[in-house]
C-alpha cells in the first residue's frame, strides 16, 4: 500500500491537517480490516488529529462507484453529510436518494451501504460517535463565550 499522508501540525490545544481539495481525495486510501481491498478517496481524521470523542472521515466516491459491502456498528451511530453530487444510501433494505445538503443519521444496528449512481463524483463526510452519550441533549451550553475583544494579526 502506497499511502499518502497529509502534513499535520499538532499544538497544545489544537491540531491542523491540510488534506487538499476534495476533488483530489482519491489520493487517500483506506484498507478495511479483514477485507482484501482498499477504498480510494476515504481519509479518517481520528488518527491524524487525535480525536478523542468521535471519528470523522472525508470521502469521495467516483461516478458509478459504491461501497462493495454492507456494514453496521456495535456502539457508534453515524451521520452522513452529503456535500456535493448525487447518490443513494440503503439502510435495512430502505433506499434513500441523497444529494448536496442531505444528512442521514444511522443507529448502530442499521445495516448500511451506499452508492453513487450519477455521472459526477459524490462528496460526503461521515461522523461516527458513541450512541446515547448526550444525556442532557444540550451541547450549546457547553460553549463558554469569553469577553475579551477579538484580535487578528495584521
Ligand atoms: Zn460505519
Amino acid at each position: 500500500m502506497n499511502q499518502v499522508l497529509p502534513k499535520v501540525t499538532t499544538k497544545l490545544q489544537f491540531s491542523v491537517a491540510h488534506l487538499g481539495p476534495f476533488a483530489e481525495l482519491n489520493q487517500y486510501k483506506f484498507a478495511p480490516p479483514g477485507l482484501s481491498f482498499e477504498i480510494e478517496g476515504k481519509v479518517f481524521l481520528n488518527p491524524l488529529l487525535n480525536l478523542t470523542g468521535s471519528e470523522i472521515s472525508l470521502n469521495k466516491l467516483p461516478a458509478k462507484g459504491g461501497m462493495p459491502f454492507y456494514h453496521k456498528h456495535k456502539l457508534n451511530e453515524e451521520v452522513y453529510i452529503f456535500i456535493k453530487g448525487k447518490g443513494q444510501i440503503q439502510i435495512d433494505d430502505q433506499t434513500v436518494s441523497v444529494s448536496e445538503g442531505s444528512v442521514v443519521r444511522i443507529s448502530p444496528g442499521g445495516v448500511r451501504c451506499w452508492r453513487n449512481n450519477s455521472d459526477e463524483p459524490l462528496y460526503y463526510i461521515v461522523i461516527q460517535a458513541p450512541a446515547n452519550q448526550y444525556t442532557s441533549g444540550d451541547t450549546i451550553n457547553d460553549g463558554i463565550a469569553l469577553e475579551h475583544a477579538v484580535r487578528w494579526p495584521s
